[in-house]
């Protein structure tokens, strides 16, 4: 017998059936599945997805402005490199970081 779907599960994806469906913030679960996965996806209204994108775009910005002031400052220890003072100390701290980067491999955890 076919059942009558009228939606699918948010959590298993399978049918609903308008008897066996339990309508939770505008989405669609078997009871038993809301039960087990419902709060995974409730968190998830419009409002706060649209919040969210909005501070990852503000956090990118922010990166981009830290980027450019860093720019020519000494805080960025990529661009430490271009520094051409104090070159005795550089080639003695280079022989210190070199033996401090001979550190152990990383360990697989788990
Ligand atoms: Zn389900």
């Amino acid at each position: 017998m076919a059942e009558d779907y009228i939606t699918l599960c948010t959590a298993c994806s399978k049918g609903l059936t308008r008897e066996n469906l339990k309508y939770e913030n505008g989405l669609a679960f078997h009871p038993e599945c809301f039960e087990q996965n419902g709060s995974k996806f409730l968190p998830i209204d419009p409002d706060l997805t649209n919040k969210t994108s909005q501070l990852k775009i503000q956090l990118i910005q922010l990166k981009n402005l830290k980027i450019r002031n860093d720019g020519s400052s000494d805080k960025s220890p990529s661009l430490k490199k271009k520094s051409t003072r104090n070159t005795k100390e550089k080639t003695k701290s280079r022989s210190n970081s070199r033996k401090n980067k001979s550190r152990p491999k990383k360990r697989k955890t788990g």
